[in-house]
């Protein structure tokens, strides 16, 4: 493709891997972000503080050359380490050993690694630039800052300005998207636990959780020793966001259900006063771009739920495979096309698995049947390796599309629950049994 100039909105850590990735290739870049440089006035956050990281989020970065910039100041998390309501804890791991593991980062590190590695490619990134509108007839963006407008003129714009994207809003002026954002009835609160002693609190290479059935706290780690605490609660109900109002129903809901957390959150009261409780949803879209103009990525085109920790490690993976296409001897109009055709299916796919795991995280997790299911997996999987992987193993630590994980852990999950049905520990299983519904309805996986 001629190397046209593309314009970013948005310097998120998808618009800035894109920057990255385009300009390494040739591409002339602009990207327009509405925040102020971070590297200058501070990140300014708005979502989690940390993100856990897997492997299609370091596949994109190790494309971009910053796998050992990331690699200093990420946590290995090895498992989830389940904090039960009598106190004691549990460590599930993740995968066979420290290879198959995610891993805990800063939200602002990374992204300012990502604006250095897009700057150092070539790609031009123009601050305090919030988007405004489109005029498509002259193709002029429209920034507004503070009360002056100034615009560029840009042909071929990539729209990663995230779950409220001003350019999806412009597109929807020229064609019908089919949008639809399905709220979560859950929202969350983040917290604090700072070092203990200049240490880690708690055992740091872990995501901790305490499942409580309908809502739950989790604790990633950040490398100078901090855990970020998110308490997920529905919107209503009891216990919920219009029950615990103040920082006092906070502090009783922390002694009640979350005891161990408690001492370790000297700041509670404060936070949960001041911090903002933020909103969660899927974004569906019918459709990703208009004409060869506009093309919407990462959450600006399937905003999904954290529960899978992969929102950005899906935004990281379009950023990769759009880079790979615009390659191609084609045009444009049909690089967006084939980007929806390959995309669209693997975003469904991993939004219907970030819905399922929040039942998984805040009920399963601590239930006796669900972690018979669990043994189980990992025994079959042990036994049939080129047949039965599971779904986390798909989603997490390959590059697998998320459609055929979908698929394949729809026949797991249904022959581990055939299985299991009735049974309570490992040796009540029928392995000959096992091993035929395997080999009947799991094709050798490549
Ligand atoms: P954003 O990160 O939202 O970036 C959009 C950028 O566009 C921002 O810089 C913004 O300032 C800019 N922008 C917005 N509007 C305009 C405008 N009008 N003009 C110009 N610029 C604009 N994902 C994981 O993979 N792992 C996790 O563990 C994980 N945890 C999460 C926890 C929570 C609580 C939440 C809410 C999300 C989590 N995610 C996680 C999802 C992840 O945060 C998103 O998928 C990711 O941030 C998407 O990146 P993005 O660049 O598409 O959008």
């Amino acid at each position: 493709m001629k190397r046209d100039t593309i314009t970013i909105i948005g310097a998120g850590l998808v618009g800035a891997l894109l920057a990255a990735l385009l300009a390494q290739r040739g591409f002339s870049v602009e990207v327009f972000e509405r925040r102020p440089d971070p590297r200058k006035a501070g990140f300014i956050g708005g979502r989690s503080i940390n993100l856990a990281l897997a492997e299609r989020g370091w596949h994109g970065l190790r494309l971009a050359g910053l796998q050992e910039r990331i690699g200093a100041i990420a946590v290995m998390m090895r498992g989830r380490m389940v904090h039960h309501l009598d106190g004691h804890t549990e460590m599930l791991r993740y995968g066979r050993d420290d290879s198959e593991v995610i891993w805990s980062v800063s939200r602002g590190r990374l992204n300012m690694a990502l604006i250095d590695a897009a700057e150092a490619a070539g790609a031009r990134l123009h601050f305090n630039r919030p988007l405004h509108a489109v005029d498509w007839k002259t193709s002029a963006l429209q920034f507004a800052i503070e009360n002056t407008q100034t615009t560029h003129v840009a042909r071929t714009i990539v729209g990663a300005d995230g779950a409220g994207s001003a350019l999806r809003d412009a597109m929807k002026s020229q064609i019908d998207l089919g949008e639809r954002f399905a709220p979560l009835d859950h929202g969350y609160k983040e917290l604090e636990i700072p070092p203990h002693h200049g240490t880690f609190a708690m055992e740091p290479n872990a995501l901790h959780i305490w499942p409580r059935g309908n809502y739950m706290c989790i604790a990633l780690p950040n490398s100078e020793g901090s855990f970020t605490v998110t308490l997920f609660l529905p919107n209503a109900g009891n216990p919920s966001f219009e029950t615990i109002l103040t920082s006092e129903d906070a502090q009783e809901l922390f002694a009640r259900d979350f005891a161990d957390a408690l001492p370790l959150i000297p700041e509670l009261q404060k936070d949960f006063a001041i911090n903002p409780t933020g909103m969660l949803g899927t974004l569906y879209l019918d459709r990703w771009h208009l004409h060869s103009r506009a093309l919407l990525i990462g959450d600006a085109a399937h905003a999904i739920v954290p529960f899978h920790g992969q929102g950005m490690n899906c935004g990281f993976e379009d950023a990769v495979e759009l880079a790979a296409l615009m390659e191609s001897d084609t045009d444009i109009e049909s690089v967006f096309a084939e980007f929806e055709r390959r995309r669209k299916p693997n975003a469904d796919a991993i939004a219907e698995m970030a819905l399922e795991n929040y039942v998984e995280m805040r009920d399963s997790v601590a239930d006796a049947h669900f972690l018979l299911m669990r043994g189980l997996e990992r025994l079959l999987a042990a036994r049939h390796p080129s047949r039965f992987v599971p779904r986390y193993w798909m989603v997490t630590f390959s590059r697998v599309p998320y459609s055929i994980a979908l698929e394949r852990g729809e026949i797991q999950s249904a022959i581990l629950r055939e299985l299991t049905d009735g049974k309570t520990a490992i040796e009540e299983i029928d392995f000959v049994r096992a091993d035929a519904l395997i080999e009947q309805r799991l094709t050798p996986f490549s």
